[in-house]
């Protein structure tokens, strides 16, 4: 299993690499991210989240029942202006969960592990917000910038202890 880094560990606030190279290198390390989203129970895990500052990303938000989807390269083609706020947790914040709010519709085009290109249309639900909060990994955004500076403050303690460790 790969080691899941945690608040204050600079690799997060990195913006992820575009990946170039689609070999078995890169295949080896999406199927370990899998095995340890799985492992740690995550709707998600994206690369800088075990050290890798690539634009990669892995999601399961239907708890094993379809195989996972593996977003290398996302853009979003749309979010709706519609809005929905949910409680959303992270593995590199363990213990905290905050009310985000996100568009409840998105689409977003994307490659896979071998390169292939595909499209995701108007997902929603839980997908739509995994899609948004993991792509926020690969540009080096976390659940606590979505939240208002006084919520932010609210949290400092528990960052710096996070980030101390
Ligand atoms: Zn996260």
């Amino acid at each position: 299993m790969l080691d899941v880094r945690v608040y204050g560990d600079p690799v997060l606030r990195k913006r992820g690499a575009v990946v170039t190279v689609f070999d078995d290198k890169l295949r080896l390390l999406v199927k370990e991210m899998i095995e340890t989203m799985v492992e740690e129970d995550g709707v998600g895990l994206a690369a800088p989240q075990v050290g890798e500052s690539l634009q990669l990303a892995v999601i399961d938000a239907t708890g094993g029942e379809k195989p996972p989807i593996v977003l290398i390269n996302p853009e979003f083609t749309y979010h709706s202006e519609e809005t929905a706020t949910n409680e959303e947790g992270c593995l590199s914040l363990p213990g905290i969960t905050l009310k985000v709010t996100r568009p409840v519709f998105v689409s977003v085009k994307a490659q896979d592990e071998f390169g292939n290109v595909f499209n995701i249309e108007n997902a929603d639900g839980l997908l739509a917000r995994a899609l948004q909060h993991e792509t926020d990994h690969l540009n080096g955004l976390m659940i606590v910038d979505h939240v208002s500076p006084l919520q932010r403050k609210m949290l400092s303690g528990k960052l710096k202890k996070m980030a101390e460790r």
